[in-house]
């Protein structure tokens, strides 16, 4: 089972990881401070998930979404909110070159498949109740 892990922690983690992942990598040449389709300049074998977000006793996550002051899924200034939709989705993916984090779930289903992945900000992370 992949570690689960609170608001409290994941922003741990990922203030851990900006102090030590400032070195040059790959992983970066597409912007993904807000959602993005995975781009193809990834290189996927570099991700290691090292966490989830998603809790094993709530089965069926919410599909609500956590926008205050209305701020649009896409925006890189998006709250990531831990019990919210998609975050409530997600895996913690760690880049084995450089050790920066990355949130990343599928969106979608059926005809429709669309891997998503986010950079982990610590400064974005709200841990805002349902
Ligand atoms: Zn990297």
């Amino acid at each position: 089972m992949t570690r689960y892990v609170d608001a409290a922690a994941l922003i741990a983690l990922a203030q851990q990881a900006e102090l030590n992942a400032t070195a040059a990598c790959s992983c970066t040449k597409t912007p993904l401070d807000g959602w993005q389709s995975q781009p193809l300049s990834l290189d996927e074998s570099q991700l290691v998930e090292i966490a989830t977000l998603m809790r094993e006793d709530d089965p069926e996550p919410t599909f609500a979404e956590y926008r205050p002051d209305n701020v649009q899924y896409w925006s890189p200034e998006a709250p990531i909110a831990p019990r919210y939709f998609p975050y409530n989705r997600c895996g913690v993916w760690e880049c084995s070159t450089c050790g920066r984090l990355y949130l990343r779930y599928t969106e979608g289903g059926g005809y429709f498949v669309d891997r998503r992945i986010r950079a982990l900000k610590s400064e974005r992370v709200v841990d805002a109740g349902l």
